[in-house]
């Protein structure tokens, strides 16, 4: 799934294009994608949208008066794409923005299951949308870390991914910032003390900093990431290869000298748990 860097990049490149002509038609998109059936997707034709916005791993398009605001959440595989006019875009996305020039918003999804989202709403709906999420994870300082490690005894990859607490890591930059703040993707929260805390929040913010820049770069996920998906390859820090253990419905990349003092962590997917 995308998470801050990516999204915040794809948000970066899609801002300029989305606004360059008006909606001449929203729509259609599919029954599983389309979350909301007031107000119609027909009101957006006509309007011009002021942008793209982000709140966490949400792309949000204003209209210019705000008065409408298309909120669209990829999930896993979905992909949200401009097709410049007289380009080649897919034959039935998801979901469709045709402008007046020609160009096209797209979402495409891959795979059979189809978990990303769209939603049109009124500003009201869309601050209740949005209420439940955390602060944004790249705008936290040491001391907002420091409230929301206290808040809750929790084991840190678990807490990192709680958008209710942070809003815009996922399981990829959780193993990526507690490798970089060499820390145990298993400790707890409240266990966690002062130095790590500092480290912990310098590692939010260099890691997701570092993945935006790659990201806008264009890089992939093989340059981009050096723990996540690593299995085997060694330690950037160390030289150790790097482990892997299934934790909940995740799986944790980390090394154990740089993060568990040496230990390798034990299994803790639930479905085990319940053998
Ligand atoms: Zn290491």
């Amino acid at each position: 799934m995308p998470e801050l860097p990516e999204v915040e990049a794809w948000r970066l490149m899609l801002d300029p294009l989305v606004k360059r002509a008006p909606i001449e038609r929203a729509g259609p998109a599919h029954i599983a994608t389309l979350k909301t059936i007031e107000p119609p997707l027909s009101a957006l034709d006509g309007e011009t949208f002021k942008g793209v916005e982000r709140r966490a791993k949400r792309f949000l398009l204003p209209t210019g008066d705000e008065e409408l605001v298309v909120l669209v959440h990829l999930m896993s595989a979905g992909r949200l794409k401009y097709v410049a006019p007289n380009g080649k875009g897919a034959k039935t996305p998801m979901f469709r923005v045709r402008f007046a020039d020609g160009g096209e918003l797209q979402l495409t999804e891959a795979g059979s299951k189809k978990r990303a989202g769209v939603w049109l709403l009124r500003p009201d709906a869309l601050r209740a949308e949005l209420a439940h999420l955390g602060p944004e994870a790249d705008a936290l300082t040491t001391e907002d870390v420091a409230r929301i490690l206290a808040s809750d005894s929790r084991r840190l990859h678990s807490l990192l991914r709680d958008q209710r607490l942070i809003a815009g890591i996922g399981r990829a930059w959780a193993n990526e910032i507690l490798w970089a703040a060499q820390l145990s993707p298993y400790a707890l929260s409240t266990q966690v003390g002062a130095d790590g805390t500092e480290r912990l929040a310098t590692a939010i913010h260099d890691e997701l900093q570092r993945g935006l820049e790659l990201r806008v770069a264009g890089a992939n996920d093989e340059k981009t990431y050096r723990v996540h998906g690593k299995l085997g390859v060694p330690c950037a820090r160390c030289g150790t290869p790097i482990a892997r253990v299934d934790f909940e419905e995740h799986t944790i990349y980390y090394c154990p000298p740089c993060q568990t003092e040496g230990r390798v962590l034990k299994d803790r997917r639930l479905s085990r748990l319940l053998k």
